[in-house]
């Protein structure tokens, strides 16, 4: 299947749709996910036009999966969280939604159980406070 780009994380990207941005620069875009399935659940994109995981550049992959470590980390301290679970869905039999290349990044704590899919919209304060507080830790 060829890119879509008018997806909904491309308009995001053209700044045509809004988001609580967390982190950006000349490869990626990370913004808090509006259906949380765990507080501050955030999604890392890439900026190069990538459909998911099969048919991203491994280069691009890279720089990706780089971002999305340094992310994962300031997220975890932001938050105080005590354990990171990642996911990526790939082809709408793989589990995923959008199509435009996205990691998922979900902080989690022992005693708290992931919210099933699909979550309610997340409370549109909170988001922008938890995307305050990880941007801090990442100096942007
Ligand atoms: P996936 O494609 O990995 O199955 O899921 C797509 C994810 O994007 C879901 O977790 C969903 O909550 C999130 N999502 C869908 N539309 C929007 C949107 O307009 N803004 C944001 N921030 N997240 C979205």
């Amino acid at each position: 299947m060829p890119y879509d780009p008018d997806n909904i994380f491309a308009k995001i990207l053209r700044g045509e749709i809004p988001c609580h941005k967390v982190f950006e620069d000349e490869a990626v875009l990370s913004f808090m996910d509006i259906m949380p399935r765990s507080p501050g659940h955030l999604l890392v994109i890439p900026k190069v036009p990538a459909r998911n995981l099969l048919d991203i550049a491994p280069d691009d992959l890279a720089a990706l999966i780089r971002r999305v470590q340094r992310i994962a980390l300031a997220a975890k301290e932001a938050l105080g969280a005590e354990g990171i679970t990642l996911q990526q869905f790939s082809e709408a039999a793989g589990g995923q939604e959008v199509f435009h290349l996205h990691f998922h990044i979900l902080p989690r704590w022992e005693a708290q159980r992931m919210t099933p899919h699909p979550a309610p919209r997340g409370d549109m304060a909170v988001l922008a406070e938890q995307a305050a507080r990880i941007r801090a830790v990442l100096g942007q």
